[in-house]
């Protein structure tokens, strides 16, 4: 059995088809359209494939643009969906931080992988990628750049919580003569505060924290935030796709059912 995930986030959409164990993705830009993204990189992922929409059995969308996808079958929020990809990706439960391109949230789950609680924050840039993006632009750098460029730096402090005011912040350090990689460790640091902030309340509860979303690609982000939670963070490979993956995972148990 084939079913599709579509995950159109505000940055970037990611779709998987999953056939049993095999997992099929593509990442692409949103853009203007989460409409257009949504379906374009669905069908450019089964024309690399070599699958035929007829043979996907159900497709669940999800992610901020959910709502505007014509042709899938549910769709279905991105708490669940995360939980579930992040749990199918490293068992066992426990906290997900989720730092996508504008939200991050924080989902504890039982050993199972049933969400018990959350967090979100969608209310200002501070703590995403959006945030680190705009920070990576003032810089003069590629956010996929700033890991290698933080590595075991020593971090500035940015005070300023709002984007635009630690923008500012960041570009008067530069004029002071500051090192361009102490002040992206400091971003980092920032961004890593920021998260725990969030998420810290369920720390305890947790028997492993999780790490997954666009951001999770960034190890120093990564690093500083298990300083900040005084534990291990692991971040799978897969992380960036964990909410598409789990919205294909829903349309497997989906389909089954339909079966029986
Ligand atoms: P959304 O689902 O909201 O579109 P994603 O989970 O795809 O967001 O994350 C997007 C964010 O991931 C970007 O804002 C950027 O900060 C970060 N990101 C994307 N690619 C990379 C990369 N190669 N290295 C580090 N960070 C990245």
């Amino acid at each position: 059995m084939i079913t599709a995930g579509i995950d159109v986030g505000s940055i970037s959409t990611k779709v998987v088809l999953l056939q049993e164990d095999e997992i099929y993705s593509l990442v692409r830009p949103t853009g203007w359209s989460p409409k257009e993204a949504g379906l374009n990189t669905y069908q450019e992922l089964l024309q690399q494939t070599g699958i035929s929409e007829s043979e996907v059995a159900y497709k669940v969308g999800t992610g901020y643009g959910r709502i505007s996808l014509g042709f899938i079958d549910k769709a279905v929020t991105e708490i669940h969906c995360h939980a579930r990809g992040a749990n199918y990706l490293v068992r066992g439960g426990g906290l997900v931080i989720d730092i996508g391109g504008q939200d991050s949230k924080a989902i504890l789950m039982n050993d199972h992988g049933k969400v018990l609680d959350f967090a979100m924050n969608d209310k200002c840039a501070a703590g995403t990628g959006r945030f680190l993006q705009v920070m990576a632009a003032a810089l003069g750098v590629d956010v996929s750049q700033l890991a290698e460029l933080a590595k075991d730096r020593q971090p500035l402090e940015i005070n300023s919580m709002c984007t635009v005011f630690a923008e500012s912040e960041v570009i008067s350090l530069l004029a002071k003569g500051a090192d361009k990689q102490d002040i992206i460790a400091g971003i980092h640091r920032s961004v890593a505060r920021r998260v725990w902030g969030m998420a810290s309340r369920f720390g305890a509860a947790a028997k492993q924290i999780l790490f997954t979303g666009g951001v999770a690609k960034n190890q120093d982000v990564r690093n500083r935030l298990a300083i900040e939670a005084g534990a291990p963070v692991i971040a799978p490979e897969l992380g960036q796709l964990a909410g598409a993956l789990g919205a294909a995972l829903h349309a497997r148990d989906v389909a089954k059912k339909d079966l029986v």
